[in-house]
């Protein structure tokens, strides 16, 4: 008889697992708390091991028809160009950006076509090791197998007694989508890392993410009420960069603005239950990271299923298999949070980026460089 998966979460990690389950013939049942299924935020990086990932899940031709792959990632501080880098060409770091709406309905049409079922309105408040999803309606869920995919604040993860060091930064960032107005071709088509350094530290992560889309991650601190406010107030925005004046102009009432927050768990399962992405392993977005060893852990755990002859066999293996790469990210992502290295003109490197060097559990490298398509 097929195993049976009750999972917390329609997150990219929920979606993730429930789609690798399904593949390796699990049923599964998805539980969602909000009434809609949508992606809450502005746009996304997907480094090399995240799109192997949605390749092997099925949903990366979906992301490939709509999103942005930028032929350079400049840095850029005080004016000055400290970094120009080549990526999307062939042996080079592969990112693609898109909205963050693009890459849901990508995952979520892959989780459906693999009949994974998908509830809406429907809350989860803890698990029981032994393997019961506890619902908000009272219901206790019997699986093989529980998930606790529902972010950073997992009431699931909370309920099972597990050690999280939780962490709050000092520095948040505003996420908006708007249209790049005058801002296309030549430079204007590479993602530029803009940063004020000085009296006031500011800084905008420009990233175009689709031929008329343009994702700005703004950084302020916290304690700086005008620039960390929602709505935008483009004075201080312009007076930094002023380059960027022609969208910083068109930006109204969007954004939201939100302090980075990270956990970090003393183990990522107890009995049949797993925790996994943003629930288990939050971290700064300063190597855009987060979703990708979300959905990275989530195919690596599918695969550690069908491999070992235990559930709790499986998750044993699972953890010590992927941990180490996720544990190297989250420090690292912290490490360049805390110094804000970007700033000093930062290039990419294999050590930061070894989680997209990385070739994921249950995945193999592209034959060709696919999306070399999306730019031309
Ligand atoms: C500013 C910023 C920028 C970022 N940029 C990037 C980037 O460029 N690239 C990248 O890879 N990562 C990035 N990240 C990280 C990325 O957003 C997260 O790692 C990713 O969203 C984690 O996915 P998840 O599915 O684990 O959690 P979530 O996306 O938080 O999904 C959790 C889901 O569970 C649901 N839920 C919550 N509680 C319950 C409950 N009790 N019962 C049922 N459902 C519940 C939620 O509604 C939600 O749908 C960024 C993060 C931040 C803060």
């Amino acid at each position: 008889m097929a195993r049976h998966a009750e999972i917390a979460g329609a997150g990219f990690a929920g979606l993730a697992a429930a789609t690798a389950l399904r593949q390796r013939g699990w049923t599964v049942r998805v539980h969602e708390k909000n009434d809609e299924l949508r992606a809450f935020g502005a746009g996304i990086f997907i480094w090399d091991n995240g799109l192997r990932v949605l390749q092997a899940i099925g949903a990366y031709d979906a992301v490939l028809d709509g999103a942005f792959a930028a032929p350079g990632y400049d840095s850029r501080t005080n004016g000055e160009t400290l970094v120009s880098q080549s990526i999307n060409g062939p042996g080079e770091y592969r990112l693609l950006t898109m909205s963050r709406q693009h890459l849901y309905e990508a995952m979520l049409g892959a989780a459906q076509r693999s009949g994974a079922e998908i509830l809406t309105g429907s809350e989860a408040i803890g698990a029981d090791p032994r393997g019961e999803l506890l619902m908000a309606d009272g219901r206790r869920l019997k699986a093989d197998l529980v998930i606790g995919a529902d972010g950073v604040k997992s009431a699931v993860r909370d309920s099972l007694g597990l050690e999280v060091a939780r962490r709050r930064y000092e520095d948040g960032i505003i996420r908006v989508l708007t249209d790049r107005a005058t801002l296309k071709g030549g430079v204007w088509d590479h993602v530029i890392d803009f940063w004020r350094t000085g009296d006031r530290l500011l800084r905008i992560l420009y990233t175009p993410s689709g031929p008329d889309l343009l994702y700005m991650a703004m950084l302020a601190p916290a304690a700086d009420s005008q620039a960390a406010g929602v709505p935008v107030k483009p004075a201080p925005w312009i007076e930094a960069f002023p380059e960027l004046e022609p969208v910083l102009t068109t930006l109204g009432d969007r954004g939201r603005y939100d302090v980075y927050e990270t956990t970090k768990l003393d183990r990522w399962s107890a009995g049949r239950v797993a925790i996994v992405g943003d629930s288990a392993h939050a971290m700064p977005p300063t190597l855009a990271q987060g979703a990708g060893c979300a959905i990275t852990n989530a195919l690596g755990l599918a695969v550690a299923l069908e491999e070992a002859a235990t559930v709790e066999a499986a998750l044993s293996l699972w953890e010590a298999r992927e941990r180490p790469l996720t544990d190297h990210t989250q420090r690292r992502a912290a490490e360049i949070a805390a110094s804000r290295a970007l700033a000093s003109g930062m290039a990419w490197d294999d050590e930061g980026l070894r989680a997209a060097r990385h070739i994921p559990t249950g995945t193999t490298p592209f034959a060709t460089e696919p999306h070399q398509a999306a730019y031309s």
